[in-house]
């Protein structure tokens, strides 16, 4: 998932400006990690709720498989990924956000309606443009991060028509934070060593206030 904001930005201005920011109130994320192993074919689909998956969940952290047939499965996790997108008031969500370790993103920004790309792969980067980034499954937490300003993906939509897509800032940043993903890498690795371990900490301390809010509420 690809969030960003506006440094000076107020929680009621990014409200203002849908699809770009996480509503805060639904990124309660969840650490149920996968087994090491390749799912089953028939059990590659995700349930019916949609939790985004969060940092130490080992699914973010493995390379999604490459998608080999595009066929009606495919449409129906693209559905429900546009579907859980939305609700999280994202801009782009890619299959391992869900708990699906396939090659595949969708997103829509600005005016490009709802678009799936399936094995998507980035050319013709070109630049340098830092901005503020966040992302669902590093819930909270924002970061300047410098990524090429223009790039090119290339992909296959739902009906496994080759497409083609140049973009640039937030479209380009959207891109290369997608296809990070599905490499397995979130955006913490892509922060200078200092910035990462602040983050580092700061989301341990959550986890720790997580934890003792858990325990509490069990100990009532
Ligand atoms: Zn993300």
């Amino acid at each position: 998932m690809l969030a960003a904001r506006l440094g000076s930005a107020t929680d009621d201005q990014r409200i203002g400006l849908p699809g770009y920011w996480p509503a805060k109130s639904r990124l309660k994320g969840c650490r149920h990690g996968q087994k090491g192993r390749r799912p089953r074919r028939l059990r590659w689909w995700p349930v019916a709720s949609y939790r985004i998956r969060t940092f130490g969940d080992p699914v973010l952290r493995r390379p999604a498989d490459e998608v080999t047939d595009i066929d009606g499965r495919v449409a129906k996790l693209a559905q429900e990924m546009h579907a859980a997108m939305k609700e999280a008031n994202g801009v782009g969500l890619a299959a391992p956000q869900i708990g699906v370790s396939k090659r595949l993103f969708v997103y829509e920004i600005g005016d490009s309606g709802p678009r799936t790309i399936i094995n998507p792969v980035i050319e013709d980067a070109e630049g340098e443009w830092e901005h503020e980034e966040g992302c669902l499954s590093v819930p909270g937490l924002w970061f300047h991060i410098t990524r090429a300003k223009r790039v090119r993906v290339r992909g296959y939509d739902l009906d496994g028509k080759e497409v083609s897509y140049e973009g640039e800032d937030m479209e380009a940043k959207l891109y290369q934070h997608e296809v990070d993903h599905l490499d397995g890498r979130l955006l913490l690795e892509r922060l200078d060593e200092e910035q990462r371990r602040e983050a580092m900490r700061e989301l341990r301390r959550r986890a720790q206030a997580e934890h003792a809010g858990q325990a509490s509420a069990a100990g009532r």
